[in-house]
């Protein structure tokens, strides 16, 4: 628990919706005397890319009521909407079925953080601080890092959260690169103003066919574009529509162990797409249904089959799971049913600036011949890069240069535990580091839309509000529980309670003292205090291959014990990040 006597001070870095609803979080739960900043590059706090546009012809590609900030509250954003019906922006009715503009819902997360901040206990500080943050560095005392800032100003913090978003996406050719300093050259889709002064008769094109491709194509056609519009991609593949009110399909995966290749994954999910349309169901409907149990499917997958689904699974996938609001995707059509939009599948080859636009030579799927095209601009939207360790922005550069940052095998995102805390350079997790949304793709794959935001800042912000305030260095204790989770593995909750209900076998073992245990525990779990169980893990678990998950309050210990049983040469133990504490909190949530 926090010493009050010595307040924490939190830092986000980020203030879009993540970093947002952390802070939210920290503001409702917070002790006396927290300090809790949260910095973001741009004026406007929780937006962040997606709902920083202005255009209300974006839509949000979720239904309303399934946009809510609080997973505890399905309602919230509806009800909050429903209140307003009628205002200035907002429409004349709602329902939990309809697709929202984005715009509103940034006003939203902005409404749920003053909420927050009216409602916190008085003592609680909270800054919102507009700056980029530049780097990150580790104090030996005082404090555990300090914030710096590009205007050369910092923050010193005990507990930091990396709360960055998606980054920009990878050039569509690596040659020439001179070409994407042109300003007919778009390289941030999401920047304001990147279709003022294309002419409405020029021919555009946008490299990618994605939930960001679509957002041009919408602005343009509002604004009144006659010219051809293009879509590459190397596939051809484009976001599938919603079905306006889908019927929630029965949890089918719960009580099956997760499949361990992808392949069989992919069997198992065709098979149950037939048999909900032999029924009269909708694929949607079960794609929908795999959501929640996405963090225990990908944790069952080793680094190779999760590069095999990287290589021939994730287009397919990503078109089917990110969906389009209907009326947007009958607007798409419309616009190829009169010549003025195409979807084309084929791969950029070369880009050259010409007086008035670029020479775009790209290489149509299945040919072996090259195309050439003029265009009046060409607008990036490839999806994000994931590669943070090698993006070249001084925050990452400096975190790598200090150790504190490193990638998952496939470089999907930053390295860090199921539950977020980020990992040194080829080392342990940093005690005061966090991160959640996006950076954790390799580590859960589905982690950055709302659905699984909104559930990640509550526990962020809850481990947060554990750790033991003062910061400085660290404890002899947490060096040693430190140097013991670089070498064990740790399963979350959510992975943990996802396998439970699957049935998937394991140990569970409740290390904690008799008198913490007689408290409450998880169902099923047996108790062995710590102190006896090296003694006795031979009877109970005589096969050193047994599955193991041993778990404590907070997650410290039971990393201590899973790092002596590795060493007594048990092959499959776990320990539970976050131990019991996250558990009961992640139950409070539901
Ligand atoms: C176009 C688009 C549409 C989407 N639509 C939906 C949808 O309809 N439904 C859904 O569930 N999900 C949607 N998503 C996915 C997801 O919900 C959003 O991307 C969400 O905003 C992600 O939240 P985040 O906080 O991780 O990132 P962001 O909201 O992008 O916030 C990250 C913030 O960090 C700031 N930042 C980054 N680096 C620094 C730095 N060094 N210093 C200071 N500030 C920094 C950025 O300025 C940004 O504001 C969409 C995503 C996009 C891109």
């Amino acid at each position: 628990m926090s010493n009050p006597s010595t307040p924490q001070r939190i830092v986000i870095v980020g203030g879009g919706l993540a970093g947002t609803l952390v802070a939210v979080h920290l503001l409702r739960r917070a002790p006396s005397g927290t300090l809790i900043s949260l910095g973001e590059r741009g004026p406007l706090f929780g937006r962040g890319v997606a709902s920083a546009t202005d255009a209300c012809v974006h839509l949000l590609n979720v239904p309303a009521g399934r946009m809510s900030a609080f997973p505890d509250r399905p309602d919230h954003f509806v009800e909050w909407v429903r209140e307003r019906t009628g205002r200035a922006g907002f429409p004349k009715t709602v329902n939990p079925d309809d697709f929202l503009p984005r715009c509103l819902y940034g006003d939203y997360i902005g409404y749920v953080l003053t909420e927050a901040r009216q409602q916190a206990d008085p003592s609680v500080s909270f800054t919102a601080r507009v700056g980029e943050v530049v780097d990150i560095d580790e104090l030996p005392a005082g404090g555990a890092a300090r914030v710096f800032f590009s205007d050369g100003t910092t923050l010193v913090a005990d507990q930091v959260v990396l709360a960055l978003g998606n980054l920009p996406g990878e050039y569509p050719v690596r040659s020439g690169r001179q070409v994407y300093r042109s300003r007919n050259y778009v390289h941030v889709p999401w920047a304001p103003g990147v279709i003022e002064g294309i002419d409405p008769e020029a021919e555009v094109l946008i490299a990618g066919q994605g939930l960001s491709a679509t957002d041009i194509v919408i602005q343009l056609a509002e604004r009144g574009h006659r010219g051809r519009i293009g879509c590459l991609s190397r596939r051809g593949l484009r976001p599938l529509p919603h079905r306006r009110a889908g019927t929630p399909y029965r949890d089918f995966l719960a009580g099956e162990p997760a499949p361990a290749t992808i392949r069989a994954l992919v069997r198992r999910i065709r098979e149950e797409v037939r048999t909900a349309a032999e029924a009269g169901g909708d694929w949607r409907d079960v794609i929908d249904a795999i959501r929640p149990h996405s963090a225990r499917l990908w944790a069952a997958l080793d680094w190779s089959e999760r590069a095999r689904f990287m290589r021939h699974v994730r287009p397919y996938w990503e078109v089917h799971r990110h969906r389009l609001a209907p009326e947007i995707a009958a607007r798409l059509q419309a616009l190829v049913d009169k010549g003025r939009l195409e979807f084309l599948a084929g791969r950029f080859r070369h880009l050259e600036e010409t007086a008035d636009g670029l020479r775009v030579i790209w290489r149509p799927k299945g040919s072996d011949v090259d195309v050439e095209r003029r265009v009046a601009k060409l607008i990036n939207c490839t999806g994000p890069r994931t590669d943070y360790s090698k993006y070249q922005h001084p925050l990452f550069i400096n975190l790598l240069a200090r150790g504190l940052l490193d990638h998952d095998p496939l470089a999907l995102g930053i390295a860090a535990t199921p539950d977020g805390r980020v990992r040194r350079y080829r080392g342990g997790v940093i005690p005061w580091l966090h991160t959640l949304g996006a950076p954790l793709r390799g580590v859960l794959w589905e982690c950055a839309a709302v659905r699984e935001i909104r559930e990640q800042a509550a526990a962020v912000a809850g481990s947060l509000l554990t750790v033991e305030a003062g910061g400085g260095a660290p404890s002899r204790f947490q060096r040693l529980v430190e140097e013991a989770k670089s070498h064990i593995v740790e399963v979350g909750v959510e992975e943990l309670r996802a396998e439970l209900a699957a049935g998937e076998k394991s140990l569970l073992i409740d290390i904690r003292e008799p008198e913490e245990h007689v408290r409450g525990g998880i169902p099923g779990a047996t108790h062995v205090p710590r102190g006896v169980l090296e003694g006795r893990i031979e009877q109970i678990a005589p096969d050193i291959d047994t599955r193991i998950v041993l778990y404590c309050a907070g997650g410290n210990r039971s990393a201590l014990s899973a790092e002596n049983l590795r060493r007594m040469g048990y092959t499959r133990v776990r320990s539970l990040a976050g131990g019991y504490g996250a558990w009961s909190r992640a139950a409070e949530s539901r």
